[in-house]
């Protein structure tokens, strides 16, 4: 990837991108640094906190992470060369580093792959206008590269999570027996959709919370002068924004919530933001943790009896498999899985997506906690407001760009695919067997969000009618075709002629009302 040299280079040997989310000291940027004559450069700009709207807390956390990452790296002798909000004249990322570059001149510009497709791009094109050989290393804090990922798709028609994450098992060893699966299976995932019952979880053992040091407190001051209008709340923040906080982060999640994590990972309750869950993606997608040490931390349980093994496979499938799975999807699809949109839907983004400000408890919850926290579990991203996006007709791209924005884990190469993919259907089904639709029974079945909605999740019709039963109706009305030939959806098209006349023409009037008021539902 080098091109030729241009005349009149600076003493600087390489210089060392860092971005925001590549924060590991162990990466391949440093594998031949040598302070005499190479330099970090890390650059805050604003133009990434605007690229989509994103919520306060999510560039807070950037931010600290960045600026506790840099004083670490100074601290071992690195020489890094920071540009701060403060002090950056240009608002894009890409205008800064081609000012630091025409600036420093350096022999050579080195980075790790960057987890977005749009900024490989962009790097590369500075680098090639100024005429600076670039060497974009591996990153090996992946488990299955993205080269090995290209080579288990040849001669496959369809991506299947349940065979790469077999591939991935056997190629790490990760809960393997002698060349099988421990226990005796792959997947444990029937253990793994537990509800709470009328009781609800009872107490759940609180995931840790770090108070703000100077430098975060400073960069929560900062956050809330420069973007006062960005959605969501900074009054919550306590995420890890240290490596040693991500594993203090880490022992607590394997020590009080993975026995539990598997049984109750679809469950969702009032109140509850976190449940059982780890809470360790937005440390995971800075690079303060590895995937393998999380890994190896929850199977350690398993072996010392601490926790069962169906909850130990159900979270080592989450990042062994999906994690990894959706990586490789993203650099396969890119740039057409930004484009997809399979249904051809195109609503607006209801407004009350940024408020939380809807009558529908469920999305009120969701949107709540994620405006509070920067947060939302896995089910509720999916079957709750990404649901709602796919029977709403809304646009991929509005919805793409709402959770690009919202979430403190955001990055796109493992939010698009999650949305466009699994959540939308947007690809067509590239890498997923059916489109996530359900009905408010399915609400109902697996959280209390429908006991206290102005809505009944039993209702297709009339004044009480849930939005998410009708517009699930309606959703397979209109689709009927493409979803009676697909065998994991065709029981959903029978369902539905089993039906009246009169009652379908009904759900498609109400439907069709509720499809135009949107923002007042
Ligand atoms: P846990 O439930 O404790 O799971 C453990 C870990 O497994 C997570 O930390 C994460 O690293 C990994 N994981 C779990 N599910 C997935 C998945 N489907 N894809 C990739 N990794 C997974 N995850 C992000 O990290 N960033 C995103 O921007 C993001 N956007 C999403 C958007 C939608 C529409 C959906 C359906 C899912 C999205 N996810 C995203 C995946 C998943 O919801 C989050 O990783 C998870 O909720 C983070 O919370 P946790 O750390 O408590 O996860
Ligand atoms: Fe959501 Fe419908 Fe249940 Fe209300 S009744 S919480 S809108 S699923």
């Amino acid at each position: 990837m080098a091109s030729s040299r241009g005349s009149g280079r600076g003493k600087v040997r390489n210089l060392v991108l860092v971005l925001g989310d590549q924060l590991d000291a162990a990466s391949t940027a440093f594998e031949d640094f040598d302070p005499q004559q190479d330099r970090v450069l890390m650059i805050e700009a604003s133009g990434e906190a605007q690229h989509v709207w994103s919520h306060k807390a999510r560039i807070a956390l950037f931010l600290s992470a960045m600026r506790h990452f840099a004083a670490e790296l100074r601290a071992h002798g690195l020489h890094v060369d920071y540009v701060p909000l403060a002090g950056n004249p240009h608002a894009s990322l890409l205008d800064s580093l081609d000012a630091k570059i025409v600036a420093l001149a350096p022999q050579k510009l080195v980075l790790v792959e960057p987890g977005e497709w749009r900024l490989e791009r962009g790097i590369e094109a500075v680098a090639a206008r100024r005429d600076v050989p670039l060497a974009i290393r591996d990153d090996l804090h992946f488990l299955v590269s993205r080269h090995e990922f290209a080579e288990w798709t040849k001669g496959r028609k369809v991506l299947l999570l349940e065979t790469f994450y077999r591939f991935a098992r056997q190629r790490t060893g990760h809960l393997m027996e002698a060349g099988k699966p421990a226990g005796g299976a792959w997947n444990y995932d029937r253990e793994n959709r537990g509800a709470f019952g009328k009781s609800g979880p009872g107490r759940v053992p609180p995931p840790p919370r770090f108070k703000p040091d100077k430098i975060t407190r400073d960069a929560l001051d900062e956050v809330a002068r420069r973007f006062p209008d960005h959605p969501g709340s900074l009054e919550h923040f306590g995420w890890p924004v240290t490596r040693t906080q991500a594993l203090e982060a880490l022992g607590a999640f394997v020590k009080d919530r993975l026995p539990s994590f598997g049984r109750y990972q679809d469950a969702m309750w009032r109140g509850e933001p976190f449940l059982y869950h780890s809470l360790l993606s937005a440390a995971l997608n800075l690079k303060l943790l590895s995937p393998r040490e999380v890994i190896e931390a929850a199977i350690a349980a398993l072996r010392a009896k601490r926790a069962p093994l169906a909850a130990v496979e159900g979270f080592v499938r989450q990042i062994l498999g999906w994690r990894e799975f959706v990586r490789g999807v993203y650099w396969r699809n890119m740039p057409a899985m930004r484009e997809a949109n399979h249904f051809r839907h195109r609503r607006a983004l209801p407004k009350w997506y940024w408020t939380g400000a809807t009558a529908m408890h469920c999305m009120r919850e969701t949107i709540g906690q994620t405006l509070d926290h920067g947060y939302a579990h896995h089910i509720q991203r999916l079957m709750i407001t990404g649901m709602f996006g796919l029977i709403a007709e809304l646009d991929p791209k509005q919805v793409a760009d709402w959770y690009l924005a919202v979430y403190v884990d955001a990055v796109e190469w493992v939010e698009l695919p999650n949305v466009a993919g699994m959540a939308l259907y947007a690809d067509g089904g590239r890498f997923t067997t059916k489109p996530y639709a359900a009905s408010g029974a399915y609400v109902n079945r697996m959280s209390n969000y429908c006991a206290g909605c102005r809505y009944d999740p039993k209702q297709r019709t009339g004044a009480s009618a849930c939005p998410m039963t009708v517009l699930y109706w309606n959703f397979l009305e209109r689709n009927r075709a493409e979803l009676a030939a697909q065998p994991r959806t065709a029981l959903m098209v029978r369902n539905l002629a089993r039906l009246s006349e009169t009652e379908r023409a009904a759900i498609r009037r109400h439907a069709r009302t509720l499809l135009a008021n949107l923002d007042s539902l």
